[in-house]
């Protein structure tokens, strides 16, 4: 099965610049691996400042043609894109796989998202693009209004959804007349190569309305504060966003910012668990953890504790653990060792604070790849809201399971304890409990009987709190962050 892959080792990693695949001239190499058997698959240039600048350099050159490209011939070039995408979905979500360690259908699914946000973008093009007017204002006096592309911005890029996530930006940036430089994730860096390798031979966008440059943070600072850099498109943990925030505001560029995560699954006692479970544990334990919109603490109300306890462990214990390119696995590993050593000592510090482990992941291993970065499924009970497991963002197979005496409690819980707003969930056969928490919990997304509450792409998609900064949020609202309104009065 591993025939899947569309390639053992993809060497060094060149940057897209102008239209070319070019070498950077860093001594800067780091390395780019399989977190299912721990090989090395590439290396990553970290790029130098010069490069940078030649990738905005080039954006900005190729704006002032692309602007003017007809938005008929743009979405044109849309429609080839998610023609590409759909005939390499097989490929994209293997390298998907290789380098991030999801299971094959996880990165099925990111695929497909991705490709919906092509879809819309090409869809709402017209309407979302257009601006409006209004004659006879005052006698004689017309008013239109249009929105106008910008220039170059900055896509920044999380490892978890290597794709996905940069597609919740690039349609839509591209389609309005802007241009692009992403930044792929240092840590999961080819599947988004592979990505731009498809545009560039399928494709065929004009030279630099899509440039890719790798690095890690000097790189980000640089296309930051780049004068010609109008915005920048950050996800990935809170620290970095409110920092890439800040740096973008003080430069007076426009920023999204998506952060970190520490997401709430409410059990109600009238919760259909048998109907449900496995949505919550694919909550917590899909994307092994690694995802902005995975369960953290699963918050059981009162005597249904034990219930849910038994129910919740019992159908994790099945959950098979291994390289998620072979057949019946259903967790994958993190995506290096320094994440399952970080998740590792949040199992021990929970332990330590006097949390009991119902499953304990911590000595699995997975026989066929013994130099995978594999931890098994965890559970904790008996976590209360003030430990440092329940309160910080963990970004893994561990579920902290949280019981209070009513819902009244659980929603402080979401509230109070963490300073994360991305998702908090709700089970409960009740409709008056599931409306009194979508209007009390304070999460950008909420789910109802949903343990993974991801906007499709014709909705935005942020959070709250720690975990977003800025106004206008992913997919279909950065409409009006990737343009600008422009008023002209008139009169005749
Ligand atoms: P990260 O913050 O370490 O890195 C994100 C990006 O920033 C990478 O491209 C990285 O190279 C760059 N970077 C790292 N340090 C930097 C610095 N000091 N200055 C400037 N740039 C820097 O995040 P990660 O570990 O790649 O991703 C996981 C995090 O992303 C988790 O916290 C997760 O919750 C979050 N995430 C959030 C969402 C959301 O929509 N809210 C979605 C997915 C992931």
């Amino acid at each position: 099965m591993q025939s899947a892959e569309p390639a053992k080792d993809y060497g060094k990693l060149q940057l897209f610049i102008d239209g070319k695949w070019v070498d950077s001239k860093t001594q800067d190499y780091r390395d780019a691996f399989n977190p299912a058997t721990g090989e090395v698959i590439g290396k990553t240039p970290f790029s130098l400042p010069e490069e940078v600048v030649l990738a905005a350099d080039s954006g900005a050159r190729a704006f002032e043609k692309w602007r003017n490209v007809p938005i008929i011939e743009r979405i044109k070039y849309l429609f080839k894109l998610k023609d590409t995408m759909e005939r390499h979905i097989e490929e994209l979500a293997a390298i998907n796989t290789q380098n991030h360690g999801k299971t094959l259908d996880e990165s099925r699914g990111d695929m497909r998202r991705a490709i919906e946000n092509v879809e819309v973008a090409i869809g709402a093009a017209y309407v979302l693009a257009k601006g409006d007017a209004l004659d006879q204002i005052a006698p004689g006096i017309d008013v239109t209004m249009t929105k106008e592309p910008l220039g170059v911005f900055t896509v920044v890029c999380p490892f978890n959804c290597p794709v996905m996530i940069p597609f919740w930006f690039l349609p839509y940036a591209i389609v309005l007349g802007d241009t692009l430089v992403v930044k792929p994730s240092d840590i999961t860096p080819l599947p988004m190569q592979w990505v731009a390798k498809l545009v560039e031979k399928e494709v065929g966008l004009p030279p630099g309305v899509l440039n890719v440059v790798h690095g890690g943070k000097e790189v980000v600072e640089g296309l930051t504060t780049n004068p010609e850099v109008k915005g920048v498109t950050f996800v990935g943990s809170s620290p970095v966003a409110k920092y890439v925030y800040k740096l973008a505001g003080e430069h007076g560029k426009r920023a999204i910012a998506n952060g970190g995560a520490k997401n709430c699954v409410v059990v109600m006692p009238d919760a259909e668990l048998d109907t449900s479970m496995s949505n919550i544990v694919s909550s917590f334990f899909g994307n092994a953890g690694q995802r902005c919109l995975a369960g953290a603490n699963l918050i059981t109300i009162g005597s249904s504790h034990e219930r849910t306890l038994q129910k919740f462990s019992s159908s994790v214990a099945g959950l098979k653990v291994g390289y998620g390119v072979e057949p019946g696995v259903q967790m994958g590993p993190l995506v290096s060792e320094k994440a399952k050593e970080r998740v590792r000592g949040y199992i021990d510090s929970g332990i330590g604070e006097g949390a009991r482990p119902v499953a304990d992941g911590r000595s699995l291993r997975v026989a066929e790849h013994p130099n995978g970065f594999y931890l098994g499924p965890t559970i904790l009970d008996g976590v209360t809201p003030d430990m440092k497991v329940s309160r910080e963002e963990v970004f893994g197979p561990l579920a902290s399971v949280i019981q209070t005496g009513n819902l009244d409690e659980a929603i402080e819980v979401i509230n109070g304890s963490t300073a994360f707003g991305n998702m908090a969930c709700i089970y409960t056969s009740s409709g008056r409990a599931a409306r009194e928490f979508r209007m009390r919990a304070d999460a950008g997304n909420i789910g109802i009987n949903i343990g993974v509450a991801a906007p499709s792409a014709y909705y935005p998609f942020g959070g709250r709190r720690d975990s977003f900064y800025g106004v206008l949020h992913a997919q279909v609202d950065t409409v009006d962050f990737f343009t600008d309104k422009k008023i002209s009065i008139s009169k005749w």
